[in-house]
């Protein structure tokens, strides 16, 4: 077998810490180059300078802070074809042995850092498959993705959601969403999650069409709903809610900002064969809904908070913590003695740490005590490698108040 042949770049002294020990990125000022414009998005390999070491092969986009982002430490690894269908190949094995696909057609095959190759998502709606480019790297590559996929999936239809704000760090012009290949979509995907049914509307949705990183946090949630009034916040197509009910709460009521989504959510109780007349769908800000609620002395078994997230980047971090404690103490005002506060956010620059702490104010300035009983993170087909602390996203805690 004959060794591919990248052009190389070379990495300046001191900086190859991070990338040799499993990090896939080396931000613009650690790498030295004079790579023409026309050749942002290729594939090169990163040497260090004394000995002219390989460390690894990947793409780079003079363009972007994160200037090179790998994809193998294999030096007789090329990137092709052969190379998506293998990381696909290995990658579905993974989910398959952790999720049921008998009972959940609907997960995340590709999760990009976390799963090796930086800048590409694809999700698995039944056998409608969801791509999703974030960088100009995977941009040149997406016709033999697209292939791979093909070969590895047998999709009935790829679709493409990579209308997604991050594609401007490097320099991409457009955000392309659409038919990418195979049959048309005519409506709603109908999935299986951990045997319950959802729409997804792959087209028009939120991100690819469902968060399907929750999946394994709403059949958790069922443990608390049985015989309760479950207060679903941020509800989007009522996943938490759809789940509620089933586990026989007595009513449950999804909140959120997306009249669309609120419509979809009706029909996910219907085709679940769940009464809609004893749940509500309130097409309401949260914060205003909260409100209205204290007004009128409401009160809740079970509230669910999950804000889109609150902190973007590092810069937001103030503010987007106030939203958390905000929203958290608000909350606790519509909760009794007992009642159960489900919080979570998805934003990756807020730590373990910070939302326990919010958590923590947010109880003090409601005058009471909450007690953790659950706490929960990112399923499996949203790996969190822990090479890549920044793929560390999700965090949710079941509390008690007291
Ligand atoms: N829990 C959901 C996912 C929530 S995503 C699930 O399991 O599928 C966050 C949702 O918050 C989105 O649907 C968005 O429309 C909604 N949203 C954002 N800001 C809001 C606000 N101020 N009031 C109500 N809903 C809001």
């Amino acid at each position: 077998m004959t060794t591919p042949s990248y052009p190389q770049l070379h990495i300046k002294r001191g900086k190859e810490h991070a990338v040799s020990k499993g990090h896939p990125w080396i931000f613009a000022g650690a790498i030295h180059t004079d790579v023409p414009i026309e050749q942002y998005g290729a594939i090169f390999d990163i040497h260090v300078p004394d000995g002219n070491k390989f460390i690894a092969r990947g793409y780079f986009n003079g363009h972007s802070q994160i200037a090179f982002r790998a994809l193998t430490r294999d030096q007789n690894e090329a990137i092709d074809q052969r190379f998506f269908e293998k990381k696909f190949r290995e990658l579905f094995e993974l989910r398959k042995r952790f999720i049921n696909t008998r009972s959940t057609n609907a997960f995340r095959c590709v999760f990009g850092e976390s799963d090796g190759i930086p800048g590409l998502i694809i999700d698995k709606y039944n056998d409608v498959f969801v791509i999703q480019i974030h960088t100009m790297g995977m941009e040149l590559l997406r016709k033999t993705i697209v292939e791979a996929m093909k070969e590895v999936y047998n999709p009935k239809t790829i679709y493409e959601r990579s209308d997604v704000g991050v594609r401007k760090h490097e320099n991409l012009p457009d955000e392309p969403k659409g038919h990418v290949w195979g049959e048309r979509l005519t409506g709603e995907v109908e999935i299986l999650e951990h045997n319950v049914k959802f729409l997804v509307n792959v087209v028009d949705g939120q991100k690819t069409g469902f968060f399907l990183d929750q999946r394994d946090n709403r059949k958790a949630l069922q443990s608390y709903c049985t015989g309760k009034r479950v207060l679903n916040c941020f509800s989007y197509t009522g996943g938490f809610s759809v789940y509620a009910a089933l586990a026989g709460a007595t009513e449950t009521i999804s909140v959120d900002v997306a009249a669309a989504a609120l419509e979809t959510a009706k029909r996910n109780f219907e085709i679940n064969k769940l009464p809609t007349n004893k749940h509500q769908f309130i097409d309401m800000d949260v914060f205003n809904y909260i409100d209205q609620c204290e007004k009128k002395g409401e009160k809740f078994d079970v509230i669910i908070l999950d804000p889109p997230a609150f902190v973007k980047n590092k810069a937001s971090l103030k503010k987007g913590l106030a939203g958390y404690l905000y929203i958290n103490e608000r909350a606790l005002h519509l909760l009794p003695k007992g009642g159960i506060l489900v919080s979570s956010s998805c934003s990756a620059h807020v730590s373990d740490e910070m939302l326990q702490q919010t958590l923590s104010m947010a109880a003090a300035r409601a005058h009471c005590t909450l007690k953790a009983v659950e706490i929960r993170h990112q399923p499996i087909d949203h790996p969190f490698n822990v090479q890549f602390i920044e793929g560390k996203y999700l965090k949710y805690y079941v509390m008690v108040k007291e």
